[in-house]
C-alpha cells in the first residue's frame, strides 16, 4: 500500500494520507510572488522549526525540535504563502510561458507542502489526540485551498495558453508531460466549462454527494440490522472463543441475549470459514448477500441514480460515459482496455475455481451432504480441504524468519542485487520514535543518495495496515534528494524472545521496499511528477513486482534460516509454504474480478441507458463476462459496493489487479530474460523506477519489456495457471 501526503514542493495532496484518496498536485513560486510570501511567512517565527527548509542531510526532518505545536500556525502560513505565490502567478502582467506559470506553480508551496508531509507522516504512524483534531479540522482547508488554485480563471488562462502551443515551445519531453498533466488537473477541476455547464456540474456534485452519503449510511444502517442474532451457544460450534467472545460482546451492544454474528463489508463473512451449523452458514450468508435491498435502507434506487448521474457528468466533460472520464488520466486509458484485459483471465479462473468446486463437492460428500455447493459452503470446506492439504504450523514457519534478516539478508540484499545500492544505519539522524531506523542510502557507485525510514512495529497510535510514504520527494528543479519511509505493524517480541516475523510479513517487508525503490530512485525534474505520482493503477506495480523476489530461491535462500539452528528453509516446507499461498485462488480471483467488472459495467454506460432491475443488471454483466459462478458471488454486490457507490473508487476497482498484472508480467520477463542481476535491475530502475509519471505508462512499460502486459503471468503468479 501507498501513503500519500503532500509531498514538498510538488505538494501532492492527499488528505487522510492514504492512497485511496484523490491526489492533486499544486504548486507556486516566481520572483514577483517573492515578496507576498514574504508577508505571508513573517507571521510564522523563526523558533518554527518548519518554517525553513531543514538543514540536516537531504532536508531530513529534525525531530528534536519540531513538536505538535508548530504544525497549526505552519499549515496556516504555508496556505497564505502559497496563495499569494499562486495569485502572483495569475497576475504577472508579462505573457504566460512555461517558466513563469508551470515551472513557477512546481516551485510554490515549500513551506505547506514541508509541514504536511511531516505531519501526515506523524499522523499515521505516531497519532495522538491532539495530530487527529488537527487533521480533521485541516481537512476542508485543504479542499478549498486546492479549489482555490484550481478554480482560478486567470491561472487556467496561462496554463491552457502554454497548453495550445506546447508544440511549438521546445519543450523537453517531461516539461511537455508536465503541461499535459497540469492543464488536464484542470479540465478535470472543470475549468474548460461554460459557465452553464459549472451550474450543472454543481447540481450535478451536490446530488452525487447527497447521494453517496447516504448510500454509506443505509449500508451501515442496513449491514447493522442484517447482524444474526443466535440464541443457542451449541448452534455456534467451530468458532474460535475469540469468535464467540465477539459475539457475545456484539449481542450485549445491540442490548440482546445470546450472541450476535455482525457483518463485515465484503460478501464473505469469517465466519463462514468455521460455522459447522449449515443452516446458520446460509442464514449469515443471505444477510450479507441481501444486504440494503429493501425497506428503509434500500441501496438499489440511490445506487441507480448514482450511475446515470455519474453518466451525465461523464458527458458534461464530453466523454461517453463516467469510466471514460475516470479513466483518461490513467494508464488503462478506456474501459474496453480493463475489460479486455481483466476479462481475458476470466475463462482460466473459472476454469480453476470449477476444479476447487470439485474438491469442495468431494469434501461435502465426504462430510454426509448432498447436493451442489452452495455460496455458504465454499469457505467452509474450502478450510477443511486445505487442512487436509497443507497441515502448515504457522509458529514452525515463523522460526525461518527472523526480522533482522529478512530486512537485511533478504530486502537491503535484493536490492543491492538487482540495484548495487547499500544501506547504512546512520543512528545520528534524529528518528521519531525509538523504534525507528535511519538509513543512509549509497548508489551503485558508493555516492551517497538517499535516506530510508524503517518503521517496521506496531505501537499504539499507529493505523493499521502497512505503507510507504516520503518525509521529501525527489526533484531534480528543488535539488531534493527523496526521503522516504515504509511503516508496518509487526508485532514486538516479548522481551528476550526472538523478533520473528510470519510468510506474510515478510513478504510485506518486500512489497513496501517496492514503493520504497519507486521513491529512492526517482529522477525527474518537476516534483508533481516525481516517484509514486503515478495513476493508480500503476503505483501497486513495483511493490508488487518485488514481492516475488521474496520467495525468488537466490533470495530465500540467503535470509530464511533457523533462528536457532541457522539451517535454512528446508525445501519442502517452503514447498508447502508457497503452495499454501496459492490455495483457494480461483475462488479469490474469480470474486475479484467480477466486482471489478461490474463496477466497470455500471460505469461504462451512457445517461440515457435505462436500468431499473438491478439485480437483472448484476446478472447480465456477470454473465456477459463469463464470471457467473453460483457458488462464488462477487466480493461486494452492487447494493453494499462502498469503494465505487460510497467512496472514491468508481471505475477503479479494477486498478489492484491491473498493477499486479503488470507486476507479475514484468517479473517473469526479467526471470527469463537474466533473472536477478544488476543488468536486468537496471534496466528497470531506468524504464519504470525512475521516471515516475513523466511519460505516459503504457508506453514506458512497452519501452521495459518491448511489448503490452498480458494476464497470463498473474495466471500462473496466482497458481490459477501452469
Ligand atoms: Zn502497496
Amino acid at each position: 500500500m501507498l501513503r500519500k501526503t503532500l509531498l514538498a514542493s510538488s505538494v501532492v495532496l492527499a488528505l487522510a494520507a492514504c492512497s485511496d484518496n484523490p491526489t492533486v498536485s499544486v504548486a507556486v513560486d516566481a520572483p514577483a510572488a517573492a515578496v507576498e510570501a514574504e508577508v505571508a511567512t513573517a507571521a510564522l517565527p523563526d523558533s518554527n522549526p518548519l518554517k525553513h527548509a531543514s538543514t540536516l542531510l537531504y532536508q531530513a526532518p529534525d525531530f528534536t525540535k519540531i513538536t505538535d505545536d508548530h504544525f497549526k500556525p505552519a499549515f496556516v502560513a504555508g496556505m497564505a504563502e502559497h496563495m499569494a505565490e499562486i495569485d502572483a502567478i495569475a497576475n504577472n502582467p508579462e505573457p504566460a510561458t512555461f517558466d513563469n506559470t508551470l515551472v513557477a506553480m512546481e516551485k510554490s508551496g515549500q513551506l505547506l507542502g514541508r509541514t504536511a508531509s511531516v505531519f501526515y507522516n506523524l499522523s499515521s504512524s505516531t497519532g495522538n489526540d491532539a495530530r487527529r483534531a488537527l487533521e480533521t479540522e485541516m481537512g476542508p482547508k485543504f479542499a478549498e485551498h486546492q479549489d482555490n488554485i484550481y478554480l482560478n480563471a486567470k491561472l487556467f488562462e496561462r496554463v491552457k495558453a502554454i497548453y495550445d502551443h506546447r508544440a511549438e515551445l521546445g519543450l523537453t519531453p517531461e516539461g511537455l508531460r508536465l503541461t499535459e498533466v497540469t492543464y488536464e488537473r484542470f479540465v478535470r477541476a472543470g475549468a474548460n466549462l461554460t459557465a452553464e455547464q459549472k451550474l450543472k456540474v454543481r447540481e450535478l456534485n451536490k446530488r452525487l454527494s447527497e447521494l453517496t452519503n447516504r448510500f454509506g449510511q443505509n449500508l451501515l444502517a442496513a449491514s447493522k440490522e442484517s447482524a444474526v442474532p443466535v440464541a443457542d451457544l451449541a448452534q455456534l460450534a467451530g468458532l474460535t472463543e475469540g469468535a464467540i467472545a465477539s459475539a457475545k460482546a456484539a449481542a450485549e451492544q445491540a442490548g440482546l441475549e445470546g450472541y450476535l454474528l455482525t457483518l463485515t463489508n465484503t460478501t464473505r463473512q469469517s465466519a463462514l470459514s468455521s460455522l459447522e451449523n449449515r443452516e446458520l452458514r446460509q442464514k449469515l450468508w443471505e444477510a450479507s448477500a441481501y444486504r440494503a435491498t429493501e425497506g428503509e435502507y434500500d441501496n438499489q434506487a440511490i445506487l441507480l441514480e448514482l450511475a446515470k448521474l455519474r453518466a451525465e457528468k461523464g458527458e458534461l466533460f464530453g466523454f461517453d460515459n463516467w469510466a471514460e472520464y475516470k479513466l483518461q488520466s490513467q494508464m488503462a486509458k478506456t474501459p474496453e482496455n480493463v475489460m479486455d484485459l481483466l476479462g481475458s483471465m476470466a475463462p482460466k479462473v473459472v476454469a480453476n475455481a470449477e476444479k476447487e468446486a470439485a474438491e469442495i463437492a468431494a469434501m461435502m460428500a465426504a462430510d454426509g451432504v448432498e447436493g451442489e455447493v452452495q455460496p455458504w459452503d465454499w469457505l467452509y470446506y474450502a478450510e477443511k480441504v486445505r487442512q487436509q492439504k497443507f497441515n502448515l504450523d504457522a509458529a514452525e514457519v515463523a522460526k525461518y524468519f527472523s526480522f533482522d534478516k529478512v530486512l537485511k539478508d533478504g530486502v537491503f540484499y535484493t536490492m543491492e542485487r538487482q540495484f548495487g545500492v547499500t544501506f547504512k544505519l546512520r543512528p545520528d539522524l534524529p528518528s521519531y520514535h525509538p523504534d525507528v531506523e535511519v538509513y543512509e542510502v549509497f548508489d551503485h557507485d558508493g555516492k551517497s543518495m538517499a535516506l530510508f525510514y524503517a518503521d517496521y512495529f506496531a505501537r499504539e497510535g499507529k493505523r493499521g495496515g502497512a505503507w510507504m510514504n516520503a518525509f521529501v520527494g525527489q526533484s531534480n528543479l528543488m535539488n531534493a534528494k527523496p526521503v522516504v519511509v515504509n511503516v508496518m505493524n509487526i508485532e514486538k517480541a516479548g522481551e528476550g524472545q526472538p523478533q520473528l516475523v510470519s510468510f506474510d510479513e515478510a513478504t510485506t517487508m518486500f512489497h513496501e521496499m517496492g514503493h520504497g525503490v519507486h521513491g529512492l530512485f526517482s529522477d525527474v525534474t518537476y516534483p508533481s511528477l516525481a516517484g509514486t505520482s503515478v495513476s493508480r493503477d500503476f503505483v501497486e506495480f513495483p511493490s508488487t513486482y518485488q514481492e516475488d523476489w521474496a520467495v525468488h530461491p537466490e533470495v530465500i535462500a540467503n535470509y530464511a534460516k533457523h533462528v536457532e539452528t541457522g539451517e535454512p528453509i528446508p525445501a519442502d516446507l517452503l514447498a508447502k509454504v508457497l503452495a499454501a499461498s496459492k490455495f483457494n485462488q480461483g475462488f479469490d480471483t474469480l470474486e475479484y474480478l467480477s466486482a471489478a467488472l461490474l463496477d466497470m459495467e455500471w460505469h461504462a454506460m451512457g445517461s440515457d441507458v435505462k436500468v431499473t432491475d438491478v439485480e437483472a443488471f448484476e446478472a447480465e454483466a456477470l454473465k456477459k463476462h463469463g464470471v457467473n459462478l453460483g457458488a462464488i458471488p462477487p466480493r461486494y454486490k452492487s447494493t453494499y459496493f462502498a469503494h465505487v457507490f460510497a467512496g472514491g473508487y468508481s471505475a477503479g476497482y479494477y486498478a489492484y489487479m491491473w498493477s499486479e498484472i503488470l507486476a507479475a508480467d514484468a517479473f517473469a520477463h526479467v526471470r527469463d530474460t537474466g533473472g536477478l542481476t544488476r543488468e536486468r535491475g537496471q534496466l528497470f530502475r531506468e524504464k519504470i523506477l525512475s521516471i515516475g509519471n513523466t511519460q505516459d505508462l503504457m508506453e514506458a512499460y512497452k519501452g521495459f519489456k518491448g511489448d503490452e502486459p498480458t494476464s497470463e503471468a498473474l495466471l500462473i503468479r496466482r497458481g490459477i495457471a501452469l
